[in-house]
Order: C-alpha cells, then sequence, then structure tokens
C-alpha cells in the first residue's frame, strides 16, 4: 500500500509566499503520487502561527479549492517549535510518516521524494541536512555554526547543519507526544529517541519572498532554550569555578596570614580580606552545589520516558 504522507508548514506572516509554496509542495505531491511513491490520500497542512496579516484567509482558500490542503489556525502567536507540535500531533495516527517544512521554500522541497525513499528503506527518522549554505549571509551561516558546534561541546544531541526540515515515521510520532516539556526543543529532543535515522543532504536556498520571522533576538532565545533544555553544563562549570575559587582563597588566605606575621599589613586588612575571600569561595561552591540539585529536579520535572520499545516479539 502507498504511503500516506503528511507535510506540516508552519506559517507565521507569510502571505507573500504562501500561494508560491502551495503551488510548488502541491504539484510536487502530484508527482510523487503519479509515480507511485506515496497515496494519494497524502495531505499538506498549514499551521497558521498567529499571522497578522491574510495568511489565515489565503489558507482557507486553498483549503476549499483543495482537498488535499488543510489549515490550523492557533489562536495567538506560539512560535515555530508550538506551531509544528501542533501540526504534527492533530494528526497522530492518521498517516504514515510527517515532514515538516518550513512555508518560505528555503528547505529544498525536493528532498522530500528522497525522505520518502529512505522511509521506505527503513528509516523512522530522515533529518535533511544543509550541506551548502552559501545562500544564507556571512552572519547567519558564522551563528548557525557557532549554535552546533556550542550546542555539541554542551552535550546537546543535535545533528549539524539540521533544523526543522525532517520526515519522522508514526511510530516516532507516538514517542515524542510523550515528552511533555513546554520548552521543547524538538531538534534535541528527536535525536533521543532513537529508532533507526538517515540523512538526506540539500542546498539551503534563499527565501523567496517575505522577510526571516527569526530576527537575532528570537534567534538568540531560541538557542539559549536549546542549551537549557537539554544540558546542565552551565551550572557544572559555576560549581567547578566555585572550587577553583576556593583554592585561590585559601592561596590568599595563607598570603595574608603571612604578610600579617611579617607585620606588612595595615590596622584591619587582615580581618577584612581573610573572610572575603574564604566567603566568597565557598559561597560559590554552594551555588553550585544548589545548581546540581536543581538541575536534578529539572530533568526529573521533564518526565521524559526512560525507555523507548521499538518491537515486541513472542508471547500472546
Ligand atoms: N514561523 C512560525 N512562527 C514564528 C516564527 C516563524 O510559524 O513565530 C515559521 C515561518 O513562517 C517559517 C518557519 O517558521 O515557515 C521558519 O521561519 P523563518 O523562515 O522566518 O526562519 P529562518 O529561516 O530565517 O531561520
Ligand atoms: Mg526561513
Amino acid at each position: 500500500m502507498p504511503i500516506r504522507l503528511l507535510l506540516v508548514v508552519p506559517c507565521y506572516n507569510e502571505e507573500e509566499i504562501l500561494q508560491l509554496t502551495n503551488s510548488r509542495l502541491n504539484a510536487y505531491l502530484q508527482e510523487l503520487s503519479d509515480a507511485g511513491e506515496i497515496s494519494t490520500e497524502s495531505k499538506i497542512c498549514y499551521v497558521n502561527d498567529g499571522s497578522k496579516d491574510k495568511t489565515w484567509h489565503l489558507i482557507e482558500e486553498l483549503s476549499a479549492k483543495n482537498p488535499r490542503i488543510l489549515g490550523i489556525k492557533l489562536s495567538k502567536n506560539f512560535g515555530h517549535q508550538n506551531a509544528l507540535l501542533a501540526g504534527l500531533f492533530s494528526f497522530k495516527d492518521e498517516y504514515d510518516c510527517y515532514v515538516t517544512i518550513d512555508a518560505d521554500l528555503q528547505d529544498d522541497i525536493n528532498a522530500i521524494g528522497g525522505m520518502v525513499a529512505k522511509y521506505k528503506e527503513g528509516a523512522a527518522v530522515v533529518y535533511g541536512v544543509r550541506d551548502d549554505r552559501s545562500a544564507d549571509s556571512f552572519f547567519k551561516r558564522f551563528s548557525a555554526e557557532a549554535f552546533y558546534k556550542i550546542m555539541q561541546k554542551l552535550g546537546v544531541p543535535v545533528v549539524f547543519n539540521h533544523a526543522d526540515f525532517r520526515l519522522i515515521d508514526n511510530q516516532v510520532l507516538n514517542e515524542f507526544e510523550k515528552y511533555n516539556e513546554v520548552n521543547m526543543f524538538i531538534r534535541g529532543v528527536i535525536p533521543t529517541i532513537g529508532f533507526h535515522s538517515e540523512k538526506v543532504y540539500y542546498k539551503r536556498l534563499e527565501r523567496e519572498a517575505g522577510e526571516s520571522k527569526y530576527p537575532l533576538k528570537k534567534m538568540v532565545v531560541f538557542a539559549w532554550n536549546g542549551i537549557t533544555s537539554f544540558s546542565t553544563v552551565p551550572m557544572k562549570i559555576v560549581l567547578w569555578f566555585g572550587i577553583i575559587n576556593f583554592f585561590v582563597a585559601v592561596a590568599i588566605g595563607l598570603y595574608v596570614l603571612i604578610s600579617k606575621s611579617l607585620g606588612h599589613t595595615v590596622a584591619g586588612w587582615t580581618s577584612i580580606v581573610l573572610p572575603m575571600a574564604f566567603f566568597s569561595g565557598s559561597n560559590m561552591i554552594a551555588i553550585g552545589l544548589i545548581g546540581e540539585y536543581v538541575g536534578k529536579i529539572y530533568q526529573e520535572v521533564k518526565g521524559r520516558p526512560r525507555y523507548i520499545i521499538e518491537k515486541k516479539i513472542g508471547g500472546k
């Protein structure tokens, strides 16, 4: 049976490009279904993430004309990640696999065919990986490179140069739903779910119309959210800093005592500097220690699944 595919497309103020995106995606799905690669029941779902322009109106029009087009309207702007979740979870168990793709045609839609092919070969997750970012500005390339490198160093399991252009199958989607953290960083969570994964490489294209909805400020918030959702390394740094600080304080203390015994000090200096050095060192260790526990609480509160079963055999 040909596979049922759902494309999930988050849209925030995309009126300038939506028609074009839709005609390309629609034509591409038609091609795939004509070739028998996907079922004719495959659909495209646009998630309107609280757009302030005519985006929703356009989605309604498109959907009225074409049964292949579905729409979801969020009550306000919830952000790219949440828009993706809304699109995916609303159609759980209705399709065999799901591809999330941006509305701006920066992700090469021709890679979808490659994703579907990998899915047929047994992959449950297929990451779209940009192997050429020449279309991006120098700053975007540089910041993206730094972002992935820092993430990896801090132990966040991101796939290098992969954003949210990916295919997941229905089983992965069901497991993904169990991750109910509010600050969801999808591209970090998916690799932790496991299952057989593959990559498809593509060239990152330029936005064909409209402008980026990710200004620097949003990008920084996004990156910071990614780090703090996964890594307790920053807290560990505080603890280590405290320990080093403490040893430095002991050295300062010794120096102060020796100076005092040699009579090289003015009155009151020793009694100020000594406790100051000692307490600043021990304070920082205490903060680091508390941080360790806060980190543990944080991991517990997220309540992520402790294991995920892919298959069971035998038995009833
Ligand atoms: N987007 C969204 N909600 C937001 C911001 C962006 O749904 O609050 C959508 C946007 O319409 C696009 C995708 O997320 O389809 C990626 O955004 P954009 O292209 O602006 O990001 P960039 O490619 O510049 O990183
Ligand atoms: Mg974009």
